[in-house]
């Protein structure tokens, strides 16, 4: 994947956590910002007591983005 702001190849890696991975709107951070508590917040990964929480994303090293299109349920890597 080439990085939409500086056109070099991207890498591809995870993110993750031992919670559940969500984003969540505006810039105040939240003492419970589970998504079942929240519903503007975008889940980019289920909770899996066994496994934590992962999504894919792509990095670009040379401009310092990651981005995670998360328009694709797949990943979540915890969605099956
Ligand atoms: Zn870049």
């Amino acid at each position: 994947m080439k990085c939409p702001y500086c056109n070099h190849e991207m890498e591809k890696g995870l993110i993750h956590s031992p919670h559940e991975l969500n984003w969540i709107k505006g810039e105040k951070r939240k003492l419970l910002a589970q998504s079942f508590l929240r519903e503007d917040s975008i889940v980019l990964s289920e909770f899996s007591m066994m496994r934590g929480s992962a999504c894919l994303a792509y990095n670009c090293r040379n401009c310092k983005k990651i981005i995670i299109d998360y328009a694709d349920e797949a990943i979540d890597l915890n969605y099956r």
